[in-house]
């Protein structure tokens, strides 16, 4: 059932299950729960549609890397309404103990993991293994007329539904049913300790009106995403006054992102005319490409971290903004993409502009009105020749020649103490303290992005494949610097309480009842995109809660 909150009349009881925040990791774990007899409360500060409140509660402090407003959605759904769809596992090394990271590891076996991205792919429409495998993606590498044999460098396959899931729509069933009780418009400010209880009791949370309602449950499950999960503990004051989970100063802590960009260019000896494994393309039903990275034992002798870096083709109408405009445009008008999609679903569809990847756009992302939609249609008639260009081999079947091929570089960091999530002094328009973010890339992960640039000069002299120019190069201003919107590592898990916010379990330590779902417990981030993992760890803290209440007579956990 949907309610809006200030209209609602709430009958007052306890939940079961209260989970704040209703994208992709609130979303599949309230899925996973329907059906198992728990009363579940989803509060969601955002509506169905994006909206200028919505928009103004997105607002952050940074310093160092920049987060920008895009990378956070206040609407049903949360980011996966806007997101790309991209996902990879893990590898295993990101799991398992990384010497020069201290020994920190994932509480969780790599197989356990493996079932749940499986499980994920089975009920949640992500790619499974049999995609990722030799006979799935990884078979196009045969295609086309570049297979270069890497003696240094390992392929690793991203993958995205080519209509990635929104969740907010996704789960409709889930929001309609009578078991969930899902309350748009409700942003929580606070956890609510109950000295009687020993445990949170509630949380507020607050209208539009701007006022407060105490919702109660029995389990609190945090799915706001990596910055704002934190922010809730920080604001929340535990059985000691300090706040929650926050024994060890260590919630905001380590927080990770992908910090992305492009450094250098490779120019082909020969032009390529077609390469859809390292290029990007659609391919049944899934839009992919494979990137670079070093094997997993050199990062491990050489202690460097897991970033990897892929090709982009440059087109003679590469950069024209004319065809992002028309990209946008044409996205907008979702029957024209089935369309074409449909016209070419047995074929392996090339990818023709980066923009038709829709990564993490500022253009895509921009919110506008009648005006912006014209002045983007202006912009395609102001650059007609190179939209022209791009459309004939956009429509056609014809290979288009390709030059050269950008770099595009994503980075894993390592997860640093001082980068981090605090409050800020400054007040949302609730009167809530902002979320101040500090993040800088390390050396240790400019290192290691280097050594990748490194190992990929010496592939193309070696291969024979052209020059690479422009490069990387260990100075400053450092150029891979733009957040990724994958905000990670706040609230990580562990089974060391010194070093960690939750347990293995995900139960922040000393709440009583309080889980955090997200990529905030990513201890470490590998170079994969996180929402996989995210679901993978909500399909399993579903499973626990349910075993939890279970095992109690009085169904209290
Ligand atoms: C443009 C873009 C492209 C991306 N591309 C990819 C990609 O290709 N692959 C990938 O894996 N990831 C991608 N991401 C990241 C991905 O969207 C996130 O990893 C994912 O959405 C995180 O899920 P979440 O449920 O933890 O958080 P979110 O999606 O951020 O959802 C949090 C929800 O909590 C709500 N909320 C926040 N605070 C409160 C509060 N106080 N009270 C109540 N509700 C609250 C929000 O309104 C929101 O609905 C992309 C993100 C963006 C923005």
């Amino acid at each position: 059932m949907i309610h809006d909150l200030s209209t609602a009349q709430l009958p007052g009881e306890e939940y079961h299950v209260c989970i704040v925040g209703s994208g992709p990791a609130g979303a599949i774990l309230a899925s996973e729960l329907l059906g198992s007899n728990l009363r579940v409360a989803v509060l969601e500060s955002g509506l169905h549609k994006i909206t200028p409140r919505g928009d103004a509660l997105r607002e952050t402090e940074s310093s160092g890397l920049w987060v920008k407003p895009w990378s956070r959605e206040r609407v049903l759904g949360g980011a996966s309404t806007t997101w790309a769809g991209l996902s990879s596992p893990l590898d295993d090394a990101d799991l398992a103990p990384r010497a020069h990271l201290g020994g920190i590891d994932w509480p969780l076996p790599s197989a356990e993991l493996s079932e749940l991205w499986e499980q994920a792919a089975e009920r949640h429409r992500f790619p499974g293994s049999a995609h990722f495998g030799a006979e799935g993606f990884a078979r196009l590498r045969r295609k086309g007329d570049f297979h270069p044999g890497w003696c240094e460098l390992e392929e690793k396959v991203f993958l995205a539904p080519v209509e990635p899931q929104n969740f907010g729509t996704e789960c409709r069933q889930v929001w309609e049913s009578t078991e969930t009780t899902l309350l748009l418009d409700a942003t929580v400010t606070q956890l609510n300790w109950d000295q009687d209880l020993q445990r949170v009791g509630s949380v507020s949370a607050m209208d539009r009106k701007g006022n407060t309602h105490k919702i109660r449950a029995r389990v609190f499950v945090l799915a706001c995403g990596g910055i704002e999960n934190p922010r809730l503990l920080l604001a929340s004051p535990g059985p000691d006054g300090v706040a929650l989970g926050n024994g060890h100063d260590q919630v905001g802590r380590c927080f990770m992102n992908h910090p992305k960009s492009y450094a250098g260019e490779i120019q082909f000896r020969n032009p390529i005319r077609s390469a859809p494994y390292f290029f990007g393309c659609i391919d049944g039903g899934f839009a992919g490409y494979a990137g670079l990275r070093l094997p997993t034992k050199r990062q491990a002798d050489e202690g460097l971290m897991n970033s990897y870096v892929r090709l982009e083709p440059l087109f003679p109408w590469t950069d024209n903004p004319g065809i992002e405009a028309l990209v946008t445009l044409v996205k907008q008008a979702n029957g024209i993409m089935r369309l074409f999609r449909k016209s070419r679903a047995d074929e392996v569809v090339e990818l023709r502009d980066y923009s038709e990847t829709g990564d993490d756009s500022e253009v895509q992302n921009t919110r506008r009105g009648f005006g912006g939609w014209l002045a983007l249609l202006f912009t395609v008639l102001r650059h007609l020749p190179g939209v022209l260009h791009y459309l004939v081999y956009r429509l056609s079947r014809k290979p288009a020649p390709i030059r050269g091929a950008r770099i595009r570089a994503f980075m894993e960091m390592e997860p640093r103490p001082e980068n981090r999530v605090v409050l800020s002094d400054k007040l949302d328009l609730n009167g809530q303290r902002l979320p101040h973010i500090s993040h800088n890339v390390s050396p240790l992960d400019r290192k290691s992005i280097l050594a990748v640039y490194s190992a990929l000069e010496r592939e193309v002299q070696e291969l024979d494949l052209g020059t690479l120019e422009g490069g990387l190069t260990d100075s400053d201003p450092w150029p891979i610097n733009q957040d990724a919107s994958h905000h990670m590592g706040t609230t990580r898990m562990g089974r060391d309480p010194a070093s960690s916010v939750t347990d293995p379990t995900l139960l922040v330590r000393g709440s009583g009842n309080v889980y955090a779902a997200g990529a905030s417990v990513f201890p470490t981030s590998g170079c994969a995109n996180p929402t996989y993992t995210i679901a993978a760890l909500s399909i399993r803290l579903a499973r626990h809660l349910e075993a939890q209440f279970a095992e109690s007579n009085e169904n209290r956990p």
